[in-house]
């Protein structure tokens, strides 16, 4: 099992403090949600975890089995086994989307041993297969021309080829319609086990009908306010946020 160890975060983006203090625990083989209003820090969580560089980390820590996590530079993040959805550059001319996903890849790996290229080919058609995409997807330049949907999937195919230890994925169900939100979330499925943790970030409860999370949290004024498990979700979904508000004290 690995942990990723998040305490008493502190962020600030441009001298404003926008994560107050968070606090979370996440293990491989658990699939965390974090939900909550519009501009309550989710994404500066993400990003924070990540490392961009906007995001000024002014107190707490976050570690990778103690390993600090905070002091690595943000490939190094990603060589640890953290994945963060949308980490990519949305175009990338003269790149094919197979040949960027072998050099993400074999940037993981160590000098020497490359993933074979054959195996390689078969692991990508077969991963694209579940997420039913189009062979051309494999040959076409890096999202270029890609829709929304297909952009998602294709988030989700480098996640099921890098294999990281922990999914950050911020949004992923965002635009998708009910099938491609399907899909995205057959291939989320397909990563649970043993060796995998997942903290998804979404403002709307319907991701969570297809991928049933362990744990709830709801984020509201850079803080995680109240945590639970699954039937939270659900309970958000009828009765929105109000109820959290006036249980916490917090006023708008
Ligand atoms: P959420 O993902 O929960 O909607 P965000 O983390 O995106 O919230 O934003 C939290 C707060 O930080 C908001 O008040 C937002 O306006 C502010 N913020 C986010 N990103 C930036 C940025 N790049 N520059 C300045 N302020 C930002
Ligand atoms: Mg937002
Ligand atoms: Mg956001």
């Amino acid at each position: 099992m690995t942990v990723l160890d998040i305490k008493g975060l502190h962020v600030e983006i441009e001298g404003k403090e926008i994560l107050k203090g968070v606090n979370l625990t996440i293990n491989t083989n658990e699939i965390h949600a974090i939900m909550g209003p519009n501009g309550t820090g989710k994404s500066t969580l993400a990003q924070a975890i990540m490392g961009h560089p906007k995001y000024e980390v002014t107190a707490g820590t976050v570690t990778l089995d103690g390993e600090d996590v905070l002091e690595m530079a943000v490939d190094e993040r990603a060589r640890a086994g953290i994945f963060l959805g949308m980490q990519y550059p949305s175009e990338i001319t003269g790149v094919t989307n197979a040949d960027f996903l072998r050099s993400a890849i074999n940037a993981q790996r160590e000098e020497g041993d490359e993933i074979p290229l054959m195996k390689f080919i078969r692991e990508l058609d077969k991963k694209m297969e579940i997420l039913e995409m189009d062979e051309d997807m494999a040959t076409r330049y890096l999202n270029e021309g890609f829709s929304g949907g297909e952009k998602k999937r294709n988030e989700i195919l480098q996640l099921t080829m890098l294999k990281p230890k922990f999914a950050i994925l911020d949004e992923i169900d965002s635009g998708l319609d009910i099938d491609a939100l399907k899909i995205v979330s057959k291939g989320i499925n397909e990563m649970r086990g043993e060796d995998f943790g997942c903290l998804i970030i979404t403002h709307y409860q319907r991701l969570l009908d297809y991928i049933t999370p362990d744990h709830v949290h709801v984020m509201m004024q850079g803080k995680v306010v109240k945590s639970g498990g699954a039937e939270l979700a659900r309970k958000l979904e009828e009765q929105g946020y109000d109820w959290i508000k006036e249980e916490l004290g917090i006023e708008d």
